[in-house]
């Protein structure tokens, strides 16, 4: 491969129902600061129906290129529709990296694309950096169950190409003065050709908030004593309309799903407001919440770690507060 052809950034736009996902926005961010130590463009790829009108707000975000694909047949996403696009520009006008948001649609797009170019993924990326020279790309992830932090590197391959988890990169201030280059791609693609129909689109019913999205996380830990002491956190989750979610000890238990797990293993979180409730703050479990906007925790260890890293500390019974807690919110 002639590694001199490739060159700048990309960042693959997610686009749901007419809004772009916030983690393409962070993408922006992260591509930015690789882009400019590179000395290189930055640019978005967006594939859908009716998507053209996006583009200024990622130029906004910090984009100085778009590649949109505006098509019908893009209307829902479908792996090998969308592969197909990506694949295309990306042989068009070879990048140098392209990172995409460690979500369902990313993930499973990335790995298309990496198969077919074809070239590495690093997946679930949480640090990104980039040579300034050689322009290898520096995509940092937990291994080894998180015991290590593992840099990995595509050496013989372009482009190279990770997932990055969404709330750990920063997006930049949006700057409405900001515009870029808007470039129209087209490919055809013919439907009966398409091996994947989307015969109809079914809502989940549940009105739970997930918890990489929600405004208000109650998360507790292995001092709820047990799991019919852990419905306790699931019933102040229903009065505040809050997801629930878990330290590894309580997932580790069988009390609740991995899904729910906060931290360096889990899932990383910036709710406006965390209750820790019998969660000791053990780090891997602070890396995981320390953004959040107000972090309240519920110990009866008045020397447990978990106060050092929040702004508001009931020393006591998780027992005895929390239906305290559960009657007040409810009476209100
Ligand atoms: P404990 O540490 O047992 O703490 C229980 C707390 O509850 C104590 O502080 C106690 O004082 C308090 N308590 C007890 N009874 C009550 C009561 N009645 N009322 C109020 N408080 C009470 N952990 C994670 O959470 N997320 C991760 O992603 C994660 N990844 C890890 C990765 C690695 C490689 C390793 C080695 C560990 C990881 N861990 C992770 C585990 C982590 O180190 C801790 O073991 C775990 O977070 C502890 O869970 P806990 O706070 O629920 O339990």
């Amino acid at each position: 491969m002639n590694f001199e052809e490739y060159r700048d950034i990309w960042v693959f736009i997610e686009e749901k129902e007419g809004k772009i996902a916030p983690v393409s926005l962070e993408l922006l961010g992260a591509g930015r600061a690789l882009a400019d130590k590179r000395r290189v463009g930055l640019a978005g790829v967006l594939i859908g129906e009716n998507v053209t009108e996006l583009a200024s707000k990622v130029f906004e975000y910090g984009a100085d290129k778009l590649y949109v694909y505006d098509q019908s047949i893009f209307k829902h996403y479908r792996t090998e529709t969308y592969m197909k696009a990506l694949l295309h520009c990306s042989e068009k006008y070879k990048p140098e990296v392209i990172l995409y948001g460690a979500t369902a649609m990313g993930k499973d797009l990335a790995s298309a694309v990496a198969t077919d170019l074809p070239t590495g993924l690093t997946a679930d990326t949480t640090i990104l950096d980039i040579e300034e020279d050689t322009g290898l790309l520096l995509a940092s992830r937990p291994a080894f169950g998180g015991n290590i932090m593992a840099t990995i590197l595509c050496k013989k391959y372009r482009p190279q190409m990770a997932t990055v988890r969404p709330k750990v990169m920063k997006a930049l201030e949006p700057d409405p003065s900001r515009s870029g280059e808007l470039i129209n791609e087209t490919i055809s693609l013919r439907e009966e050709d398409i091996r994947t129909k989307v015969l109809e689109i079914v809502k989940a019913t549940t009105k739970k908030a997930s918890i990489d999205e929600a405004d208000i996380i109650v998360a507790g830990g292995k001092g709820m004593g047990s799991e019919q002491g852990f419905d306790l956190i699931r019933r102040l989750a229903d009065v505040l309309g809050a997801a629930v979610g878990a330290s590894r000890d309580v997932v580790e238990a069988g009390w609740i799903d991995h899904h729910h797990q906060v931290g360096q293993t889990g899932v990383t979180v910036t709710p406006k407001i965390y209750f820790a409730i019998g969660i000791s703050g053990a780090i891997q479990h602070i890396v995981g919440m320390q953004n959040s906007g107000l972090i309240i925790a519920i110990n009866k260890d008045p020397d447990a770690p978990i106060f050092q890293s929040s702004h508001y500390g009931i020393v006591g019974d998780a027992h005895e507060i929390v239906p305290l807690l559960i009657e007040q919110f409810q009476n209100r």
